[in-house]
């Protein structure tokens, strides 16, 4: 991103340059990562960028407030107007993301326990994104394994980020894009990602919970996977599958679906993207083609 990035942020109700959004020291996100947030892919159309899959972006928002008991500063109707000024107000030509972020607001003094009658902090920006190249997908990206060391409600889309910071940091350094997670032998997720494999044609991911992060890619794969007639299973995967399976792919808005072919230095299957993905590759693509086709028709 070149130094003169500089959006036209939303911040509690005021547009304005994200170089002069600020917020009190005293905000519970920036004192206790008290919030949640939640990420929008935004695909470039010859009409103007749109949204993938918002209705269930904004369901899942409202779950993780809900889970937190904070407030929804807006119904439905409220966050769509909103992200609809976003996307207008920084109509670029290429892919974005919207990222929203809602905390449980400024206190007055510091103290864990949620302070009385304090209003939710709601920041929103539009930021250019490039998805993954057809090249680095023909080739697949490499992946390494660490033991799960967060919480116990990795369901919730928290911005207490750090376990998650630290594996992304440990993929960096590893020249990885990404860590997959292990907890007690069993296949969690990535640091920003869902996981799947492949064994002998069947699509396995791990089981919807509180160890994982339920991306809203999950139920759109299960989709994908279905009319692609592949069988899927949602199940606890050991280390030993993982580490034997056919195919290894991740999922995310930023990276739709990616294929892992090296696994902590080791070729997965055939040490190339598989059918299995290249099937669900293009069912997404599919999918989105659809979706922002009615996304135009509606705004028009
Ligand atoms: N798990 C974690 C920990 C994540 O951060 C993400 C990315 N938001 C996902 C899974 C995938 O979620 P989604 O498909 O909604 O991007």
């Amino acid at each position: 991103m070149s130094d003169d990035f500089d959006p036209t942020v939303y911040l509690n109700g005021v547009w304005g340059p994200l170089s002069e959004a600020r917020i009190p020291v005293l905000d519970r996100g920036f004192i206790f990562g008290d919030g949640v947030y939640e990420v929008v892919p935004l695909y470039a159309t010859p009409d103007g960028r749109a949204p993938f899959r918002l209705t269930q972006h904004l369901a899942r928002l409202t779950r993780s407030l809900g889970k937190i008991r904070i407030d929804n500063p807006f119904d439905d109707a409220g966050w769509r107007a909103l992200i609809a000024r976003a996307i207008e107000t920084n109509h670029g030509d290429g892919d974005a993301l919207v990222y929203i972020q809602v905390t449980r607001g400024v206190a007055k003094r510091r103290g864990h326990a949620f302070p009385a009658g304090i209003e939710p902090t709601v920041f929103m920006m539009v930021n250019p994104l490039t998805f993954p190249s057809a090249e680095s997908r023909e080739q697949g990206a490499r992946a390494v394994t660490a033991e799960d060391k967060r919480w116990l409600h990795c369901d919730i889309k928290s911005v207490s980020l750090l376990g998650n910071v630290l594996m992304a940091q440990h993929a960096a350094e590893n020249d990885a894009l990404e860590t997959i997670q292990l907890r007690d032998g069993l296949l969690t997720e990535g640091s920003s990602s869902n996981v799947w494999i492949v064994k002998g044609g069947r699509l396995l991911g791990a089981p919807r919970g509180p160890r994982i992060l339920e991306g809203i890619r999950y139920a759109l794969i299960e989709e994908l996977a279905a009319e692609a007639g592949i069988p899927f299973e949602e199940r606890d995967i050991t280390e030993a599958e993982l580490r034997d399976a056919d195919e290894i792919m991740i999922s995310s808005a930023t990276k739709e679906v990616m294929p892992i072919t090296l696994l902590d230095g080791e070729p997965v299957g055939a040490g190339r993207p598989g059918p299995v993905y290249a099937a669900l590759y293009d069912a997404y693509q599919r999918a989105k083609a659809r979706e922002l086709s009615e996304w135009a028709a509606r705004a028009k």
